[in-house]
């Protein structure tokens, strides 16, 4: 059986937990096959050479760790200006954000080709390679140019935009053939795919040729949504262990008399904290039963915050919250508590559980894990109820949660009601429903799915290895 070979702009350490469900869940494929992960190193190099630098390699376990430095110039067009200052907001659809005049798409091209002429000596012609998101669109047409003819497969982890929407991008039609150059590439739900099958048809006259098969460029692609899930028997260690039940003791303690709200985000301009924040004012100013009573936690954890439009959405959000304190509390009760830090991935199920309400309200977002750890947190016999924005991935799948539309502030101040009046025995049901689902699509899935469709001899090896594991250790010695 050949080797993943997983490419992403980070990597991370798979053997430790605070790298997050989709670096176990990679991990463990890379462990399983004596897999490489490859990217950028986070090294930024004053002075460098542009489309030069140093290769490191590193051993964790059987998993190699390989990373190239970035020089500044390289540094800030490829990263902070192509796929943060023009990528991330269009395909967002905050084409109002976007900086398309900033001279950024050949510093782009130029972190591809190095990547690539850096992992080249390091393949195998039997090796499967996984490409993660948009700072990597055109890595396999690189690699192709290179010769490498292995199965590579492409994963957008952001939302795909409507095809008037990517038409503003300059260079969409470049990087709509770029991404031709791959087998298969997934999105993270079908209002994705179907963006991308149509801008395929028309701006690159893309013909269907068989099921999820689309044929352009003379090449044939599969495209499907695999919606990415969270590892929830991780989680729910993570929830047994001794700083998430501190967490957990703690706020419950200092809040007793309070009803938690809880939002956590990276402080970024898609996530709808503003809004959120306007509708729990909203919340307060009509159902005023809820003074002295509701309170809304949001962690807001740092981002990016060398960018303009992240230093003022910061801005923004001290004063609204400021305002509303101001406005509303008194002695005794602050209704907001805003916490502009990053909140340990272990203290967060026990955070989760503390609250009554996970108020999930991102202007958009191509998944939005925070809203299935929540599910995932909570007491089944007492659970809390989750409000999801209609414009999350999430919400194809989480039917059960009381779906919002973030830009509506009254009808989601209506719906935070809803969630902070409904009877035990809704919340019970809603919660099972919420739990079964995130647990059968969870990550591990979403991974096996992914490689069944890149290779489906290799995902079979896989999973022939994973039952004689399992027989193994279930026989007597
Ligand atoms: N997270 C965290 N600490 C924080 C805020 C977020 O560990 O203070 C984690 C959170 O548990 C989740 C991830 O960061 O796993 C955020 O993923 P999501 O898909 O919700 O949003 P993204 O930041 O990828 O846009």
């Amino acid at each position: 059986m050949g080797r993943l070979v997983v490419v992403s702009n980070r990597i991370a350490d798979p053997r430790k937990p605070a790298a997050g469900g989709l670096a176990v869940a990679l991990g463990e494929v890379l462990r399983n096959t004596g897999g490489l992960w490859f990217g950028w190193s986070g090294a930024i190099v004053d002075g460098g050479t542009p489309g030069d630098g140093d290769l490191h390699l590193q051993q964790a376990g059987p998993v190699t760790l390989a990373t190239v430095d970035l020089c500044r110039e390289d540094h800030d067009a490829y990263y902070a200006g192509y796929s943060n200052g023009v990528l991330w907001p269009a395909f967002h659809y905050r084409l109002d954000l976007a900086d398309f005049d900033g001279q950024y798409f050949d510093g782009y091209r130029r972190v591809n080709r190095l990547f690539a002429r850096r992992l080249v000596p390091l393949l195998r012609p039997d090796d499967v390679v996984w490409v993660h998101d948009y700072h990597l669109i055109p890595l396999a047409a690189e690699l192709r140019a290179a010769g490498c003819s292995q199965r590579i497969g492409f994963f957008l982890h952001i939302p795909m935009p409507p095809s008037q929407i990517f038409a503003a991008v300059p260079q969409h039609e470049w990087l709509t053939r770029a991404l031709f150059a791959y087998d298969v590439v997934g999105f993270q739900s079908r209002t994705d795919l179907g963006h991308f099958v149509e801008h395929a048809r028309c701006s690159a006259g893309a013909k269907p040729a068989g099921e999820h098969v689309l044929e352009a460029f003379g090449r044939r692609l599969h495209a499907r949504s695999f919606p990415i899930g969270i590892d929830v028997d991780e989680f729910e260690r993570l929830g047994r262990g001794k700083e998430a039940r501190e967490a957990f003791l703690t706020t419950r303690t200092e809040y007793a008399r309070r009803r938690l709200l809880i939002g956590v985000d990276r402080l970024d301009y898609t996530k709808g904290i503003p809004q959120r924040i306007r509708a729990f004012r909203e919340l307060l100013a009509h159902h005023p039963a809820n003074r002295h009573s509701a309170t809304l936690i949001q962690i807001a954890s740092p981002s990016r915050e060398s960018v303009e439009a992240y230093a003022e959405i910061r801005e923004e959000l001290e004063r609204l919250c400021g305002a509303l304190n101001g406005d509303f509390g008194d002695l005794g009760w602050m209704p907001v508590r805003y916490i502009h830090r990053t909140v340990a991935r272990r203290r967060l199920p026990g955070l989760y559980r503390a609250a009554c309400v996970g108020v999930i309200t991102p202007l958009r977002d191509g998944m939005n894990l925070v809203a299935k750890e929540y599910v995932a947190s909570q007491d089944a016999a007492d659970p809390g109820v989750l409000v999801l924005s209609r414009f999350t991935g999430a919400a194809e799948q989480l039917a059960e949660a009381l779906p919002v539309n973030p830009y509506d502030i009254r009808g989601t101040a209506e719906t935070l009601q809803q969630a902070l009046a409904m009877p035990l025995a809704e919340r019970q049901a809603r919660h099972d429903a919420l739990l079964r689902r995130i647990r059968e699509h969870d990550v591990h899935r979403w991974c096996a799915d992914f490689l069944e469709a890149l290779d489906e001899p290799f995902a079979e090896g896989l999973a022939h290895a994973r039952r004689q594991r399992r027989r193994a250790a279930l026989s007597p010695s």
